[in-house]
């Protein structure tokens, strides 16, 4: 992966990691984070709604027994009262949750020297452009996108399909659901199925 090849001494910059749900985006962030720590660089993780089961895949530990784990993070101002002068890394997972100011906040960061790596899905259920995503990709020196597997068909997956009781969520669901009764599957652009209110009609008709 790139983000390990930019030069240092260049002042900061900012890498994103996109894709789909289940590409691994969460285990390139870490990856980099732990790459980090060993290059004795110091490190501040943050994820916006961290979930206590998947807390512990965000510790990481060097062979010399320092440690960096997320800080759970719901506004950009937690992140901008938490960031220390002396950081020269900061990871932020789950960017897609956050309001548009990450991009001002990122590029701040990135003017006072720091490498910012964001990671955060870059399309919602319905396929398009998620949150601050798109102007945080126009804004990056890097960006990554990564695929999972289409639980459907096996080929690259680049949409989350969002299933509720088992069947496709229609376009005018919400973006973000509240109460968490929906799942999600990776798949691909032909097996993504995104029902909208005139399909129906179609179907009515017929
Ligand atoms: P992301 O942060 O992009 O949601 P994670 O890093 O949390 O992704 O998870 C990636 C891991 O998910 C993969 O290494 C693999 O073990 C698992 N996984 C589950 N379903 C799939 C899928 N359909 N395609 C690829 N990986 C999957
Ligand atoms: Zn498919």
């Amino acid at each position: 992966m790139i983000g390990d090849m930019y030069p240092a001494g260049h002042g900061g910059w900012i890498e994103v990691i996109c894709g789909v749900m289940f590409s691994g985006k969460s285990e390139e962030l870490i990856r980099r984070v732990r790459r980090a720590v060993i290059a004795r660089k110091s490190v501040q993780v943050f994820k916006s709604h961290l979930d206590e089961r998947y807390a512990g895949l965000y510790h990481v530990s060097s062979h010399d027994g320092r440690t960096v784990e997320a800080v759970p993070i719901d506004s950009l101002e937690q992140i901008a009262r938490a960031v220390l002068p002396e950081t020269q890394v900061i990871a932020i997972d789950e960017a897609q949750f956050l309001p548009g100011g990450i991009v001002t906040l990122a590029t701040s960061f990135a003017h006072r020297g720091k490498r910012v790596i964001l990671a955060g899905a870059d399309t919602d259920f319905r396929g398009e452009p998620f949150g601050p995503m798109p102007q945080l990709l126009a804004v990056a020196e890097m960006v990554d996108k990564l695929h999972a597997i289409c639980v459907v068909c096996g080929n690259p997956a680049s949409r989350n399909q969002r299933l509720i009781a088992g069947e496709p969520a229609r376009y005018d669901s919400p973006t973000i659901m509240v109460g968490g009764q929906e799942s999600y599957e990776a798949r691909c652009r032909s097996c993504h199925s995104v029902p909208r209110r005139h399909e129906d009609q179609v179907e009515l008709i017929v």
